[in-house]
């Protein structure tokens, strides 16, 4: 516990250090704010994270500053901050920085367990360190923090490992889900109301909401899989806004309410807009009714029949000689780092005269937006990439589909009930007059099933890595081409 003892420190007036860090605080969300509006678009997205993480800073120095003068820190105390401060920054800055592009799903779930787990300590020690009973409202407030924040601790802890695929996490599985799920969210309300009803036992309540909210976060994430991480991800990063809005609200800290709401509502946006990609009522995926685990899809039988390999050579026959080609990127394009030569083949294609499009599917690749993003990177003009609902309707009149790296969001087995992906949207790809999926081998999406359109008569498969294989049709293109 920091808060050790009131120290004799000359102060100036407290009424003149508030205003200033009621000033202070209100610029740096002025700063997310303005920040989050830069993220519109992936040409001002960095200078978008650069303003907001200014925000952050000067609000962590502000409220270094305050605790500092008004003496509510002893020496021992600020060294640990210090240390805490700097361990935080370096880990922060150093795994941000060597994260692989395909790895960043997995760190934003981590980064959603540290502030989850952060809020609700700071909504803890809110409720607990002082002499007084709190009043109701901070109970409420900082109540909601503890419970939603320790929920988000455990529940992105075991997202992070499901997306990193370390083993045992993506076999856990849990018989009597429903019941887990009710059991646990019955006994963490039944905590907090008991913790705002009788303040005086605040100790005992508080800690059995923080281990029901966390064993509930458990069993909220473990059933989850399939297709449906996207969702439960995008929940949870809303839960840690909402988290750090309720501890902002205790603490009465106006730049963690406005950074908790913005991420909160962002979040609570993203979930909805996801669920709807998915074609899951948002409340089912919750409930963990939707997806099966990642066990159970491993065991899913594949179609039957041969995949027919092709060659650069024959794959730039087809495509130069196309009148509309449609490229399918996904997550496989992330992983080999093959954007820029999936955009040198378009501009081939393009100056040769053939109509290029890019089908691009919400939930392809590992993140929200990771494709428009990746080809963002590539320089391919944002009017290229067309959507879900407006591409499907052009895949019979395209010649050749080049699936590169997609799997999940192509796989027909989603028109059919029965499997992860069943009910999820998907591109039209088997409905183009000719197929070319270029991946490494017979490596099953992230749903874990086989996919039905690697069999299908007017599909042919390249196999081999992403980046080699594009480098080898556009040397063929060139070929033809002179
Ligand atoms: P998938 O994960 O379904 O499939 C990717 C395919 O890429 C694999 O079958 C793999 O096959 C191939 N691949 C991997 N590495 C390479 C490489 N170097 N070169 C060529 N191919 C490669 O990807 P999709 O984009 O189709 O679907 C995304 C899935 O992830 C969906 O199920 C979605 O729900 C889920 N998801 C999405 C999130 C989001 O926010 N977008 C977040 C969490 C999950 P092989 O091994 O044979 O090469």
């Amino acid at each position: 516990m920091l808060v050790i003892e009131k120290l004799t420190v000359e102060q100036p007036s407290a009424s003149a250090l508030d205003i200033v860090a009621w000033f202070v605080y209100l610029l740096s969300a002025v700063l997310f704010v303005v920040g989050l509006h830069f993220m519109n678009s992936p040409k001002t997205a960095r200078k978008g994270n650069f303003i907001s993480s200014y925000g952050m800073i000067i609000a962590c120095v502000m409220a270094f500053i305050v605790l500092f003068m008004q003496g509510f820190i002893s020496p021992i105390a600020v060294v640990v901050l210090i240390a805490g401060i700097a361990i935080g920054a370096v880990a922060g800055v150093v795994s941000a920085k060597k994260v692989k592009m395909t790895d960043m799903p997995q760190l934003v779930s981590v980064f959603n367990t540290v502030g989850g787990g952060a809020a609700a300590l700071v909504a803890l020690n809110d409720i607990l360190a002082g002499q007084h009973e709190p009043s109701l409202v901070v109970l409420i407030t900082a109540g909601l923090g503890v419970l939603i924040g320790s929920v988000t601790f455990t529940g992105s802890l075991i997202a992070a490992g499901k997306l990193q695929g370390i083993g045992f996490v993506k076999k856990m599985s849990l018989p009597g889900k429903s019941v887990w799920n009710v059991l646990f969210a019955l006994l963490t309300i039944a905590s907090f109301v008991m913790l705002c009803v009788a303040p005086d036992q605040r100790l005992l309540w508080s800690i059995l909401t923080t281990v029901f909210a966390l064993c509930y976060g458990l069993v909220f994430v473990i059933p989850i899989g399939g297709a449906d991480m996207p969702v439960v991800i995008s929940v949870l990063n809303a839960c840690t806004g909402t988290a750090v809005a309720m501890s902002g609200l205790a603490i009465d800290n106006v730049a963690l309410i406005v950074a908790g709401a913005l991420v909160g509502a962002a979040g609570v946006t993203l979930s909805v807009l996801m669920a709807k990609a998915m074609n899951r009522p948002l409340l089912s995926v919750l409930a963990g009714g939707f997806g099966g685990s990642d066990a159970a899809a491993g065991s899913a039988d594949g179609p039957e029949g041969t995949m027919k390999e092709t060659t650069p050579d024959d794959v730039a026959v087809q495509l130069v000689y196309a009148d509309k080609v449609i490229f399918v990127p996904g997550f496989g394009l992330a992983q080999a780092q093959a954007q820029r030569e999936l955009a040198d083949l378009g501009e081939l294609l393009k100056e040769h005269g053939v109509e290029v499009e890019y089908a691009i599917h919400p939930v392809a690749g590992r993140m929200p937006g990771h494709m428009n993003v990746l080809l963002a990177e590539a320089n391919v003009p944002y009017e290229e990439l067309v959507d879900l609902d407006d591409i499907n309707p052009q895949f019979p009149s395209a010649n050749v589909s080049l699936v590169v790296g997609a799997n999940d969001v192509t796989n027909p087995a989603a028109r059919k009930p029965g499997t992860p992906v069943s009910g999820m949207p998907i591109l039209d790809v088997d409905k183009s007059q000719h197929v070319v999926v270029m991946k490494r081998g017979r490596g099953r999406g992230y749903a874990g099933i086989e996919n039905e359109l690697y069999f299908e008569d007017n599909t042919q498969m390249l196999f081999g890595d992403a980046k080699d294989g594009l480098q080898a049709v556009i040397a063929a293109v060139k070929e033809l081409l002179n």
